[in-house]
């Protein structure tokens, strides 16, 4: 029998680009997992078909770890393939953060799992170039889970990357301008993430998306004193290293796990 026909599909809990998420049971192994289905005939050229293999390869080069969401199986039919994943809570970083601002020490914490987990996949040659608050899930544990790969690629010495990918409010202005770039875009939108928790609204916005570009573009980082007055001076230091224009004095992932307001867990000294 193929492999689909393991999972018992139930209902939908997830919707994007190319594909379909439900929640489905593993009778075999009495287990609850998220499966991401994709049609093919929705993938056109070649470079969505490169998307979907990656998807599935860099998860599984990933795992495991801690922060990196699993990956379970992965198969294709003639119609539809399928990636079976780890099943996480129902809301994802955007519901969160949609309730309003988070208080430093939540913030640090959950920054602090996904820079431990870009660290990894930097480490590892890997960027994954969609972070934004849909692609950041909780497991039953509470913790955060970097998933959706389908926008990744390899880098490294001579590999630099190109091609426009992510989300308006979110993306790298270096992405825009059509240039080659490296790893750093990940850095800048977890920067604009960061930036999200502790005020409740992105740094760059706009009516539409060639506005909200125009902004990422212009990059004028600014701490409104309204929103911004109760956020400490250490928070504000790590969100202008993030969020820096210049890629090549951007902080690193792994630079940024040690900036001061990360080891001390955003708790406010004095
Ligand atoms: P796309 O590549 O189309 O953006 P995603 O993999 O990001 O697809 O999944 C779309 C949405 O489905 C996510 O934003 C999330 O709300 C939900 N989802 C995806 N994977 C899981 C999972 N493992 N557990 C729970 N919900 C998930
Ligand atoms: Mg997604
Ligand atoms: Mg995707």
């Amino acid at each position: 029998a193929h492999k689909k026909q393991q999972y018992q599909v139930l209902e939908e809990i997830g919707r994007g680009k190319f594909g379909t998420v439900f929640r489905c049971f593993h009778p075999s192994s009495n287990q609850f997992y998220a499966l991401k289905l994709i049609h093919n005939r929705l993938l056109t050229d070649a470079a969505d078909r490169h998307c979907l293999e990656i998807e599935a390869k860099a998860m599984i080069f990933l795992s495991p770890h801690p922060n990196i969401l699993k990956i379970i199986d992965a198969f294709q039919d003639g119609e539809t393939s399928t990636i079976v994943l780890q099943l996480c809570q129902p809301r994802t970083l955007f519901d969160r953060i949609a309730d309003g601002p988070l208080l430093e020490p939540h913030a640090a914490s959950l920054i602090k799992q996904l820079l431990e987990a870009l660290t990894h996949c930097h480490a590892l040659a890997l960027a994954h170039r969609d972070i934004k608050p849909e692609n950041l899930l909780f497991d039953d544990g509470n913790n955060l889970k970097l998933s959706d790969f389908g926008s990744a690629e390899w880098f490294g010495e001579g590999r630099p990357m190109s091609g426009v990918v992510g989300s308006p409010y979110y993306v790298a202005p270096e992405v825009l301008m059509g240039r080659e770039y490296d790893e750093k875009v990940d850095v800048w939108s977890s920067g604009v993430i960061l930036y999200a928790m502790l005020s409740g609204f992105p740094p760059f916005y706009g009516d539409s998306a060639a506005q909200i570009f125009e902004a990422v573009l212009r990059a004028n980082l600014r701490f409104p004193t309204t929103i911004f007055r109760s956020v400490s001076a250490p928070a504000k230091d790590l969100l202008r290293k993030m969020i820096c224009r210049d890629p090549s004095r951007r902080i690193s992932a792994h630079q940024a796990l040690r900036h001061p307001w990360i080891l001390s867990g955003g708790v406010k000294s004095g």
